[in-house]
């Protein structure tokens, strides 16, 4: 559905308007399209304390093809506008070398570009040193507060450095892309991969060799993250219900996928899909089908909970463990969940959907561990917020209408969005992002 006041504020005399009337005033989002995949320009390095990194993620940093600089270039007007900002704070182990960071970002947070990034690199949580896990914490208050005001589409995440810095970079990658438009206000941890960083031969194309399946992709989030696969290299099955069919179809054929009608409920759905790819197996499992039957939990029927709880948990559940056991997910590969805010948060008429939903995350987060130690699989969660989809524009106009608005970008985030995080989460280079929950909401307010 249209955002009208997203286009209005677009123009001139709307801009001049709603900034007279002090009303929000969104940017649209710069987002990958095949002209122009990436940003370039200037990409700002900093480091806050004694980094061990400098050298490593300088050199990383140049392979984006930005130009890497230690400093602003040029003054007052003349002044470059960097797309993007990056603050290596592993080594802030004290409140001075905190103010570090305050320096780094203080003199230049006003030039970076609209649709611009900041990322700021943290280290894990010392649980011996409570002087560092205190600093590395505050990070986070500072990420999430900057990330509010910032304004101008620009967006702000923490990265958090728990193994070797080279498993970050299609992380970075991603941060610091037009994919990541609608991800802000997130802290993701990078870890160990189960074997050797995977590099791609081509960074364009992470995905190139894989085998996907994506299930509810008749539709919605599901075709944008099929379509979004494809385009990063990978072969697609799309799954959704039988009487969905056409429409499935349709998308299989335009994506060059193969379509397996089939309701994720069903007891032997797992089977079904391990008999339907074969020896070959997958690469990529994502759990995108999902439903919504809302009614307060006094008006709620036990049908019209269960069926949600069926379809976004206990088939999500079902499906993952049998896929797991028949040996069908390959090793380094990844399962993609899709939780919801709602989960986080909670909502009202959602009981039913946000139990199911803080589930995937409680999956997630329990077996993403074992299935890393066991299979050589990662397992991540999409937590989306307010998507513009057809589930979206059921939603009455005021709720829609603060829906969209409630985030630090002021707008609805697109299907595609939920997509380009889901295709980070799925490559190979991404298997040191293991067991993480990444909200897709422009850094909405709901359980923020
Ligand atoms: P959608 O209703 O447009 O699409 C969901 C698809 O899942 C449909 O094609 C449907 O047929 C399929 N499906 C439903 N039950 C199924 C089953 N039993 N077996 C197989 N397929 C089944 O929804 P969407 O907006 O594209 O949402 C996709 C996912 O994102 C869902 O898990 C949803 O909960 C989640 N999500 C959406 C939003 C949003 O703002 N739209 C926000 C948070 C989370």
């Amino acid at each position: 559905m249209a955002d009208r006041y997203l286009n209005f504020t677009g123009t001139a005399p709307g801009r001049l308007l709603t900034r007279r009337l002090g009303l929000p005033q969104p940017a649209p989002l710069r987002r990958w399209s095949a002209e122009q995949p990436g940003f370039s320009g200037q990409l700002l390095h900093f480091s806050a304390g004694p980094s061990s990194y400098r050298g490593e993620l300088s050199e990383l940093l140049r392979r984006t093809g930005l130009d890497v600089r230690g400093s602003l270039s040029g003054r007052g007007p003349e002044a470059a506008r960097p797309v993007g900002v990056v603050v290596d704070a592993t080594a802030v182990t004290g409140p001075e070398t905190l103010a570090e960071v305050h320096a780094a970002l203080h003199p230049v947070v006003r030039s970076v570009a609209t649709s611009g990034r900041v990322v700021v690199l943290g280290a894990p949580l010392s649980p011996d040193d409570h002087h560092q896990a205190a600093v590395q914490q505050g990070l986070e208050g500072f990420v999430r507060s900057l990330g509010k005001e910032i304004g101008q589409g620009r967006t702000v995440n923490l990265v958090r450095i728990a193994g070797p810095v080279s498993a970050a970079e299609s992380t970075l990658r991603f941060l610091l892309s037009p994919r990541s438009a609608y991800v802000s206000g997130q802290v993701i941890e990078v870890g160990t991969p189960a074997g050797d960083v995977a590099v791609p031969d081509d960074w364009a194309a992470p995905l190139a060799g894989r085998t996907a399946l994506v299930t509810g992709a008749a539709r919605g989030i599901g075709e944008a993250v099929a379509e979004t696969l494809v385009r990063d290299g990978a072969q697609v099955v799309l799954l959704d219900v039988p009487s969905a069919e056409a429409d499935l179809a349709k998308v299989a054929e335009r994506l060059g996928g193969r379509a397996l009608p089939l309701d994720i409920t069903a007891e032997d759905a797992g089977e079904r899909i391990a008999g339907f790819v074969g020896e070959d197996g997958l690469d990529i499992l994502v759990h995108n089908a999902g439903i919504t039957r809302d009614r307060r939990l006094a008006n709620m029927p036990a049908d019209r909970w269960s069926s949600v709880l069926d379809v976004n948990l206990a088939g999500v559940l079902r499906t993952t463990d049998a896929l797991l056991k028949a040996g069908a997910v390959r090793r380094g590969g990844s399962i993609v969940a899709t939780a919801s805010i709602a989960g986080i948060a909670g909502n009202t008429g959602q009981t039913n959907y946000a139990t199911s939903k803080a589930g995937v995350i409680g999956l997630v987060r329990s077996l993403a561990p074992r299935a890393l130690a066991e299979h050589g699989v990662t397992v991540n969660a999409v937590a989306p917020g307010f998507i513009e989809t057809k589930m979206t524009a059921a939603v009455p106009l005021f709720i829609r209408e603060a829906g969209r608005r409630m985030n630090s970008l002021g707008q609805g985030g697109l299907p595609v969005d939920v997509a380009e995080t889901t295709a980070w989460l799925a490559a190979a280079a991404s298997g040191a992002v293991n067991g993480q929950v990444v909200r897709v909401c422009g850094q909405s307010l709901l359980g923020a």
